[in-house]
């Protein structure tokens, strides 16, 4: 999942903030000069046009994204152990970024800077709280209710209901599975669909995102409307964006120095000056594929890594390995479970660990790619998407750093790897 518009993903992150500062002045005007139905009546529909389109795309983008992926893993097999060592510690490197993430967002608690009224407000406006939800099911919940959740006793009901997206994942790893043992020869039609499909997926998230800008206009007018004068609800916002900032920092400047300084030969100076260009495009593009040439170019010109590893570890790590990404969307599920006052369970902790982790896998490397994928962490736990609007109007600056720590952990695995690597060679 590649593309490379730099210039194009640069305007459009300008485009979307300046959409954001548009609807928080229009919103803020409307209260002020009394005109505020206007603004529910004929903006916010915008904002929930953009949020539909959102979450229509979720469902094929999953499993055409996750069978795709997993299919590619056949490669990983071919390139043997040093493949199955990189995924090993992908996987790793991400469950550990999600956790110090969690860590961040329990401790900091930023969702408890709304008050129990606002949060009472939010409950209602988005009707269905995750405790309810699984009471009405009916079933008595025993302690592996979770995983009799994600088997699902039907393809089209699994598909037909966003909220059952650990059945998609289920159906989607099943299919990718049977189709690395049937093999390519069998079954290339199909994946050759699949590959459409994709293709096709991601230029309607192109479209969708084109609208990125008015449909944050109207979400942040909508908000600023229904929240003026609450300044609570302000405040849990900047401290939501502080918490995910404090994580990718300790993710940046403690996490990846321990790795390199552990189990590779390279200089931690060297590491942060070679990495500083490939940041400050990371940062201007929000995009961790447009960065990719750049991250091959300089792990091999200035960290002195192989080009054998280089040229394998980091495009799997830009498809598969998004660190920043993963602890955002922790952060960002825990904070709206927070604002909604909902307890999350030990389970429901490991649930998000588990989605965020494989939603890593699935989200393309492009601005904004996570949002999608973040449904899909949401709907695992019954925390109402719609809670999304909350935090859209703050996102694109948090996917910018969210970037720089994606690139940055592809290559410190990177740096890793060719030392392994090496070793293996002088043994
Ligand atoms: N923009 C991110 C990347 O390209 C993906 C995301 O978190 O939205 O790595």
């Amino acid at each position: 999942m590649q593309r490379t518009k730099t210039s194009s993903s640069t305007s459009l992150s300008f485009k979307i903030f300046v959409g954001m500062v548009i609807g928080v002045i229009l919103g803020l005007l409307s209260v002020n000069f009394h005109f505020e139905q206007i603004i529910k009546d004929w903006i916010v529909p915008w904002g929930t046009i953009f949020l539909r389109l959102l979450k229509f795309v979720a469902v094929p983008l999953v499993i055409a994204s996750l069978i795709k992926g997993i299919c590619g893993l056949k490669n990983v097999e071919r390139l043997s152990r040093l493949g199955f060592k990189t995924l090993g510690i992908y996987i790793v490197t991400t469950v550990c970024a999600i956790i110090i993430g969690i860590s961040a967002v329990l401790l900091i608690k930023p969702g408890n800077f709304i008050s129990d009224e606002k949060s009472a407000e939010f409950i209602q406006q988005y009707e269905q709280p995750a405790a309810t939800e699984a009471s009405v099911s009916g079933n008595s919940v025993g302690p592996l209710q979770f995983i009799v959740d994600i088997v699902p006793e039907n393809i089209i009901s699994a598909a037909s209901n966003n909220s059952k997206m650990l059945q998609i994942i289920f159906i989607a790893i099943i299919f990718g599975i049977a189709i690395i043992i049937i093999g390519e020869e069998k079954t290339k039609t199909f994946t050759k669909l699949i590959d459409d499909l994709n293709v096709i997926i991601l230029k309607i998230i192109d479209f969708i995102m084109v609208f990125a800008p008015i449909g944050v206009l109207a979400l942040m007018a909508g908000l600023t409307v229904n929240y003026s004068g609450e300044a609570d609800v302000f405040k849990a916002l900047g401290m939501y964006a502080a918490t995910v900032i404090i994580a990718l920092l300790f993710i940046s400047f403690v996490f990846y120095p321990i790795l390199i300084k552990l189990f590779s030969k390279k200089k931690i100076g060297n590491f942060i000056k070679a990495m500083l260009p490939v940041q400050l495009l990371a940062f201007s593009t929000s995009s961790s594929a447009a960065t990719l040439p750049l991250t091959i170019e300089s792990a091999e010109k200035n960290l002195g890594i192989s080009n054998e590893t280089a040229s394998f570890v980091l495009p799997v790590g830009v498809t598969i390995n998004m660190d920043g990404t993963s602890c955002y969307q922790a952060v960002a599920a825990i904070f709206m479970a927070q604002v909604l006052g909902l307890d999350l369970s030990f389970t429901q902790i490991l649930i998000i660990i588990a989605t965020t982790t494989i939603s890593s896998i699935g989200t393309p490397g492009i601005p904004g790619g996570s949002i999608v994928m973040l449904m899909i962490v949401l709907n695992s736990v019954g925390i109402p998407p719609e809670g999304l609007a909350l935090i859209m109007g703050v996102d694109r600056p948090l996917d910018m750093l969210r970037t720089v720590v994606n690139v940055t952990g592809d290559t410190t695995v990177a740096c890793m790897m060719d030392n392994s690597k090496r070793e293996m060679c002088d043994a």
